[in-house]
Formats: structure tokens, C-alpha cells, sequence
């Protein structure tokens, strides 16, 4: 059996991390995503094989003790942890001795649409939710859902989620070629998107092999289908090879740009040339640029 705990890993997107995860042995998921990196399984309604809350903080206790300087502890799992049967338990447990350190969940949003998972995701600093799609064929398409979990419940779920919720939240879409990678999704999504009001949006494309036979977009189309999402904090995932084109800015045009939407501090290291970057500086120091951390993420705005 896999271990409970494992990492810390530094992740770009919520910095170090401790992570949890709540099915060690198995894929346990009711989502059978294309893109997923774990192999196709057919999605479930319930976990079958389940540790116990017990054994979870036990494992998690001695990590801290070792990796005091982590930055979050992440419930995730080999599939969807919002399908542990003792989600509230564990995390009113896990806030208990998690110090000063921030509790996050990656989950795929779908288990939203059950009052008693909002509340105990109520309790957790920063919660991932994923929205691929918000047609309900895309949805069909790329997350392979178990049967009757309907993408608008989803939406209106999280939508009334966020009215309530007072941690940072997060959505996530992944972008796979020929599935959601039209424009069209893209502009529907900026209005639900907008709707919901997350903290950040993540977006990003297939990096490792994938379960089923599809393929990532391009880094350039990828850009071109974030600059859909006006208004929020959005955080691109950038290849690490990405040597895009660095564009020359004058200080007019960093405030336009950054009036615009929030600019992410890579979207700054990679998108500016040397003269941009000395202006941006510049107007940094001046104070009209401020600099806003989004869970875990940094951004700049006016
Ligand atoms: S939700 Fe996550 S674990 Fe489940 S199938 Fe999709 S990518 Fe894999």
C-alpha cells in the first residue's frame, strides 16, 4: 500500500506542501477524466476501501513534526477525497494541529452539489474545485462523470458555494485538444466563470501521459484562451521549456494591461522584456502597482 502522507512537493501554484492522500491503494473516483494521469477506471459513487480518520492524523502528526516549514497540507487522493465518507471529521481533526499552516483540497467540484461536503469544505482555507466545461456534452466528453452528476447542478453549486464560503477559492480548468479548446466553451466559461467569482483560476493542459488517447494544446493557444477570462486573478500553468515572445511595454501600457486583469509574477518573468521589466519595477516603487497574494500564487494589480 502507497503511503498516506507524502511530499513535501513545491508546488508553484500553492507553494510547499504536505500531501494527503485518502486512497492509497486504489483509484477511487467518480470522474474518469481523459486527461487523467492515474489509469481509466470506471467512475463510483462511493469509496470502497477507506482508512481511517485515525490513521490519517497519526501518519500526519509525525510529517509535521519533520516538515515544520511546509506552506499548506493538501487533502487530495488517488481519485476525489470529497468521496471520503469522513471528510468533516478529518478536517475539523486536521485544523486542530495543523498550526499555522494552511489546509488546502484538490477536488474535481462535482460532490458541490452536497450541502454536507460544502460544509465541511466550509472549514478549509483554500479550496480547488475543477470546471472544465459548462456544457453539459463538453462535460460528457472530457470528465467521464458517473452517471447522473449534471454540470449545472455543478455551477449552481458553486456559485451558491461562494457566496458563503470565506477561504480562497480556487477553479481549475485543463484544457485538452479538440474537446474544450474551442473558443466558443471558452467565452461560456468566462460568463459562469465571472458568475462564480473564484479568487484565481488556474488553467492548464495535459503534462504527463494521460489515461486515454489526447493531447495538450499548445502554450500559445493556451495564453489565447486565458485572455477569454477577463476580470479574474488567472494563473496559466507555463510549460517549463515555454520561451515565449517577450514583449517591449511602456509604462502606459503595463498599467493598461494590468488594469486589465491581475498580471501573474510569471506572466511578468516571461511575457516582458528587460526594459518592460525596469518599468514595472519603476511604477512598482511608485506604488501604482500593488502586489496581491492569491493562495499561494503571486499577482500584481492596480
Ligand atoms: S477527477 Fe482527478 S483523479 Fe478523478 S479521473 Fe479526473 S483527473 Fe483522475
Amino acid at each position: 500500500m502507497s503511503e498516506i502522507i507524502f511530499g513535501p512537493v513545491n508546488s508553484r501554484r500553492f507553494g510547499k506542501s504536505l500531501g494527503i492522500d485518502l486512497s492509497p491503494a486504489l483509484k477511487q473516483c467518480n470522474f474518469d477524466c481523459v486527461y487523467c494521469e492515474l489509469k481509466g477506471a470506471k467512475p463510483i459513487k462511493e469509496m470502497q476501501e477507506i482508512v481511517s480518520v485515525d490513521e490519517v492524523i497519526s501518519a500526519l502528526k509525525i510529517a509535521l513534526k519533520k516538515h515544520s516549514d511546509i506552506d499548506v497540507i493538501t487533502i487530495t487522493a488517488n481519485g476525489e477525497p470529497t468521496l471520503y465518507p469522513y471528510l468533516d471529521e478529518l478536517v475539523d481533526e486536521i485544523n486542530k494541529i495543523k498550526g499555522d499552516h494552511k489546509l488546502l483540497i484538490l477536488s474535481n467540484g462535482a460532490n458541490i452539489v452536497d450541502q454536507n461536503v460544502q460544509k465541511s469544505l466550509a472549514k478549509i482555507d483554500i479550496v480547488k474545485l475543477s470546471l472544465d466545461c459548462v456544457s453539459q456534452k463538453c462535460f460528457k466528453k472530457i470528465d467521464r462523470a458517473y452517471n447522473d452528476i449534471d454540470i449545472e447542478k455543478i455551477i449552481k453549486s458553486m456559485r451558491s458555494f461562494r457566496k458563503t464560503y470565506k477561504g480562497s477559492l480556487v477553479i481549475e480548468v485543463l484544457v485538452v485538444e479538440g474537446i474544450n479548446d474551442k473558443d466558443e466553451e471558452f467565452e461560456k466559461l468566462n460568463l459562469v466563470l465571472n458568475e462564480i467569482n473564484p479568487n484565481r483560476v488556474d488553467i492548464s493542459t495535459i503534462d504527463r501521459p494521460p489515461a486515454y488517447r489526447v493531447k495538450r494544446v499548445s502554450m500559445e493557444r493556451l495564453k489565447e484562451l486565458s485572455l477569454k477570462i477577463k476580470n479574474l486573478h488567472v494563473s496559466l500553468a507555463y510549460r517549463k521549456e515555454y520561451q515565449g515572445k517577450k514583449e517591449n511595454f511602456r509604462e502606459d501600457e503595463i498599467l493598461n494591461l494590468i488594469s486589465k486583469r491581475p498580471q501573474s509574477q510569471q506572466d511578468i518573468e516571461l511575457g516582458f522584456d528587460d526594459e518592460s521589466k525596469t518599468r514595472f519595477e519603476k511604477l512598482l516603487k511608485k506604488d501604482l502597482i500593488h502586489k496581491e497574494e492569491i493562495a499561494g500564487s503571486l499577482f500584481y494589480t492596480r
